[in-house]
């Protein structure tokens, strides 16, 4: 969540976020300080639910979800005769070979 942080209606410097405290039903109070004056300014911001706010909608409308679709399923990778079985088990095979021919050398 973004917290804007207000100009300080006295001097215009940028003020920062001092403490959010709850307000009335819906509401809490955040106090902002200005550094450069002193000010004490104070604002009733309406809470959203995270899950209906506006940066969440834009998350869930990207291109970001689980890697499941990519991932074959653990079931068929462990299925014998299944192209990825077949692919592990050559992969094993071609290092049982090379792992025999290096012993084999020394
Ligand atoms: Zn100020």
């Amino acid at each position: 969540m973004i917290i804007l942080r207000p100009l300080c209606p006295a001097c215009q410097t940028r003020t920062m976020l001092a403490r959010i405290t709850p307000g009335p039903s819906g509401f809490d109070i955040r106090t902002f300080e200005c550094l450069a004056c002193a000010h004490v300014h104070q604002r009733a911001v309406e809470l959203v639910d995270p899950m209906k706010s506006p940066e969440t909608a834009r998350w869930l409308r990207g291109e970001l979800h689980a890697p499941t679709s990519a991932m074959p399923a653990l079931d068929d990778i462990a299925k014998a005769g299944s192209k990825t079985f077949d692919r592990v088990l050559s992969l094993v095979a071609a290092l049982i070979v090379v792992a025999i021919i290096v012993v084999a050398r020394y």
